[in-house]
């Protein structure tokens, strides 16, 4: 195999040697959006290709929980702004139903990880903190203070602040965790003094988490405790003198720690609309697509594209021509996308279609059946139908949608002569018994012929006469799966030969 050719997660699978540990991590600020899914993706996609290596890897997912609220979003109550720079797992969900605002946003999240077939072990930033993983690493950057902010310095080239400390204690008072001052650090406690912006003076002891490492400090830190050896993170980290690159040094010089293989990887940008952003509003949620869109074509749209180039991603039009892509079952991104439980056998399109005739679920199997898909796992045909009615409702765009009129259209006055010779001969032509989608395509092009007509025109009769409208399905397959006596009689209706 060529180089060129080679999977990206297969290149840096052989890039690798021994055990793995696979890194990926979100802040749990908002809802967890599909721009966010890219890196638990990427992730796996890896996990998936070194086990396919055989070589041994673990998938970890670092939840932000101990980061400070920064602002109140849109999305939050104004109360909230006696939260701001609270940590998230110590705030009250803003909706009541969780045990802390972090947790409320982390559920949804954790759920959709099943449906995208993600197996990866959870480790909460605050729990870590608070049981002491961090105790070590954090006395290490106190020590260290002066090489941590040299290096800091020198690789961003950008001057700290005045007071600035490798360490952020939780105030006691405001319980605040980016607003205090460090006084003192005193090693044989694990604690710090500090003193706050609110006016409070107290001692932090940083082995049961009472404040937490600032976070050019805190990722480096992270690689050595839990021994990470590769991560995908976004793009803006990767920048010349960005978190990554200082990242690198103290982990070198501070830890002793060989820094994780990168693996940067680029926004995902919603067409039209441009980067996805919860607390912009321009977003649409891991969930909510995971309700429109079969997870393997999700999780598809990720692998195929590699990581550090842009995805703009159309929900619409786009996602079904993804679907399509996806149903050829071609190369490496495929398999890597695939999950293990036994999808539904109806093609996404022939569904857009089949859901649209069907007002319920035994005519919808029904339908089915006189398409040629007999269907016996209904737990899977249940959910694909309810995926497409939710992508139909949400992101189709209007060509598509069509209802199929239950009466004679007042439009078919506008058929001409020619195109109601056309319908009368196709209700002909459909009381062939042996007749199949194919075969009727074609059937509609030999009898626009025979009558004269062009076969644009002879389409249009169809769709008119159905639904109405001057478009429509794919014929051949959309008249298969009606009713034919239903289809007849109605093209006779329109034929104006009503009998
Ligand atoms: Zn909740
Ligand atoms: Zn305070």
């Amino acid at each position: 195999m060529e180089e060129a050719h080679i999977h990206w997660a297969d290149v840096v699978a052989r890039a690798v040697e021994g055990q793995q540990v696979i890194a990926t991590g979100i802040t749990p600020s908002g809802n967890i959006h599909v721009g966010n899914m890219r890196e638990v993706v990427t992730g796996d996609a890896i996990f998936r290709a070194i086990r396919d290596a055989e070589k041994t890897a673990r998938l970890i997912y670092i939840a932000d929980t101990y980061d400070p609220l920064r602002t109140v979003y849109p999305f939050l109550p104004a109360a909230y702004k006696k939260y701001v720079g609270m940590p998230l797992s110590e705030i009250p969900d803003p909706f009541g139903c969780c045990s802390s605002y972090a947790e409320h946003y982390l559920k949804p999240f954790s759920e959709s990880l099943g449906e995208l077939d993600i197996a990866l072990e959870v480790y909460r930033a605050d729990r870590m903190y608070k049981e002491g993983l961090y105790t070590k690493a954090t006395k290490i950057a106190l020590e260290q203070h002066n090489l941590i902010a040299d290096i800091i310095e020198s690789v961003s080239k950008r001057k700290l602040p005045a007071g600035w400390s490798p360490y952020n204690p939780l105030c006691e008072r405001c319980r605040r965790i980016s607003a205090a001052q460090i006084i003192e650090h005193v090693p044989a406690r694990t604690a710090v003094r500090y003193r706050c912006d609110c006016g409070a003076e107290g001692v932090a002891d940083y082995s049961r988490g009472q404040g937490k490492l600032a976070w050019r400090v805190d990722w480096p830190a992270r690689w050595k405790i839990l021994g990470v050896t590769i991560e995908p993170f976004g793009k803006d980290h990767a920048v010349a003198g960005g978190s990554y690159d200082t990242g690198q040094r103290i982990s070198r010089e501070v830890y002793g720690y060989t820094p994780p293989v990168p693996v940067p990887y680029g926004h995902i940008h919603l067409k039209g609309r441009g980067k996805m952003s919860s607390s912009k509003g321009v977003t649409i949620s891991i969930q909510e697509m995971l309700e429109s869109a079969p997870a393997d074509v999700l999780r598809y749209m990720i692998i195929k594209t590699k990581p550090e180039k842009l995805i703009d991603f159309d929900p619409g039009l786009g996602l079904l021509t993804l679907v399509d892509e996806f149903d050829r079952g071609e190369g490496r991104a495929f398999e890597l996308s695939r999950i293990s439980e036994q999808g539904c056998n109806v093609p996404f399109r022939h569904m857009v279609t089949a859901v649209q005739i069907a007002h319920n679920c035994d005519e919808l199997v029904e339908v089915l059946r006189r398409s040629g898909y007999e269907t016996t796992d209904t737990t899977a045909l249940k959910r694909r139908a309810q995926n497409v009615r939710n992508w139909l409702d949400r992101f189709a765009p209007p060509f598509v949608k069509f209802e199929v009129q239950r009466t004679l259209p007042v439009q078919v006055k506008t058929l001409t002569a020619g195109q109601r010779k056309v319908l009368e001969k196709l209700a002909k032509a459909l009381e062939t018994d042996s007749m199949d989608a194919e075969w009727l395509h074609n059937e509609v092009y030999n009898i626009s012929e025979q009558v004269g007509i062009h076969s644009k025109e002879a389409f249009k009769a169809i769709y008119i006469s159905l639904l109405a409208k001057t478009s429509g399905p794919r014929a051949g397959w959309f008249l298969t799966t009606l009713d034919p006596e239903f289809v007849t009689a109605r093209f006779r209706e329109a034929a104006g030969d009503v009998r």
